[in-house]
């Protein structure tokens, strides 16, 4: 319905009522059409996941080689980097636009698609609070070269509790001095360049929106070491390692905004960020219902195929509804980042836990339409099941989500009150 459609019903609401529907559909423009060029974006998506991605899946998986030569060609292609702004040479592509592609990519593989965008987790602090110059820099060589960028901020004391991150950053002169340990970095041994959060106030009373500092670390920095490759349960073409930092020297340049603004840096970062990791939920999940339906239609048991078993079908109905409306999920999350909407946070949250939750829901189906198949690993299912575990942990754990969109409840309750 357009606005033009409201018109002749906008004399009997109240004026507040009216500025707000007037706001609501002069920003949001909320539309389920894709434009022309989202689906041809799409269908570039599709057909990279469907011909590049989904017939290497098994040989990454099986081997936990990090899959460069895939990872090359899409960076060749233009599905990498689509969100880096306009002005350093990117496509500066919004929330939505990303996601469409992230969903599609998804589906081939979700640790190969995270071996192609966990870069964007790196970045995206870059691209929300860098200056010019270090835009300049660390994203322009990004698009220049398949190079990537990782996310430094948990440590083996310190996931869901960020203000427990005990690396340290002391100045000395026009340079920084880091020590510490990382843990679980997505690209940690395979990234150009880190985004490292530090505790640069020693004072352990001090509170966290000033206790920390957000760096920009060149990887190659004397004092680097990445650990081992850490081998996962699931998503294991991606490389995720714990990297030691001793006396790493940072120069002041590298500093984002200033020191002691790290951590609203990198909290910041996952309002743009959990809606992909939520889009890329969707595309496993739709891969495990596309699996689970084509098998039901050719596995027959008592003379008939299993899809004709009405327990099996409605299976297939609740999956195909969690799949749905995960999507919708997603969407709705990009339309408010994309749009700056003071409810982005709670909807990324709502998104990505929605989501994870519903993949695993999903995946564990499929399996059970597969039988003792679904067990196994010539099966495609069995990886699903694995590979989306993962989204209930990273990028904040379903109990932090359910703990962010609780506390924006709550908030909202007292503040009408
Ligand atoms: C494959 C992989 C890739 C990753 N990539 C990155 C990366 O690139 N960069 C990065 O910085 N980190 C990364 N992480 C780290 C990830 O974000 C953390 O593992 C996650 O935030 C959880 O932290 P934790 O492992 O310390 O668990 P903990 O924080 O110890 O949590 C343990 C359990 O307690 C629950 N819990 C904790 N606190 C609360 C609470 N207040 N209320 C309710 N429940 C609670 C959690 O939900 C969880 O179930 C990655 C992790 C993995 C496994």
């Amino acid at each position: 319905m357009s606005f033009t459609a409201l018109k002749p019903i906008l004399p009997f609401v109240g004026r507040r009522t009216t500025k707000c529907l007037q706001r609501t559909f002069a920003t949001q423009g909320f539309s389920l059409n894709l434009t022309d060029e989202q689906r041809e974006m799409q269908a570039v998506a599709r057909k990279f996941a469907r011909e590049e991605i989904a017939p290497n899946a098994a040989k990454y998986d099986k081997s936990g080689e990090f899959p460069w030569d895939i990872v090359k060609k899409a960076h060749s292609i233009g599905l990498m980097n689509g969100h880096i702004p306009q002005e350093i040479g990117g496509l500066g592509l919004k929330t939505f636009d990303g996601c469409l592609v992230t969903e599609e990519l998804a589906w081939g593989c979700t640790g190969i698609l995270l071996a192609i965008e966990g870069t964007g987790l790196g970045q995206t602090p870059v691209i929300l609070a860098g200056t010019p110059e270090q835009k300049k820099k660390y994203l322009g060589r990004l698009l220049e070269e398949p190079l990537l960028a990782a996310y430094c901020v948990t440590e083996p004391g310190a996931g869901s509790d960020v203000n427990g991150v005990k690396t340290k950053a002391e100045k000395k002169g026009d340079e920084y001095i880091l020590n510490g340990q990382k843990m679980w970095i997505t690209n940690g041994g395979v990234a150009n360049w880190y985004f490292v959060l530090a505790r640069t106030d020693p004072n352990p009373k001090a509170p966290a929106s000033k206790a920390f500092t957000a760096f920009i670390v060149d990887k190659d920095t004397p004092g680097i070491t990445p650990g081992r490759k850490e081998l996962n349960m699931g998503q294991r073409a991606s490389d995720t390692r714990g990297i030691t930092f001793e006396d790493v020297r940072v120069p002041k340049e590298n500093v984002l905004v200033g020191e002691g603004a790290g951590f609203k840096i990198a909290m910041g970062t996952f309002d743009k960020t959990r809606p992909p990791v939520a889009a890329a939920a969707v595309g496993l999940a739709q891969r495990a219902l596309d699996e689970a339906t084509k098998y039901s239609l050719e596995r027959k048991t008592f003379g008939v195929p299993i899809a004709t078993h009405q327990a099996v079908a409605f299976m297939l109905a609740d999956m195909a509804m969690g799949v749905e409306t995960g999507r919708l999920s997603w969407m709705r999350a990009c339309n408010l980042v994309d749009t700056n909407n003071p409810q982005k946070s709670m909807a990324a949250s709502i998104a990505k836990c929605f989501t994870a939750d519903m993949a695993n829901r999903v995946a564990s189906d499929a399996v059970q339409i597969f039988g003792g198949n679904g067990f196994n690993s010539e099966y495609p299912v069995e990886k699903l099941m694995r590979d989306a575990k993962i989204y209930q942990i990273y990028e904040g754990t379903t109990q932090i989500q359910r703990l962010i969109i609780s506390r924006e409840l709550i908030e909202a309750e007292k503040r009408k009150a």
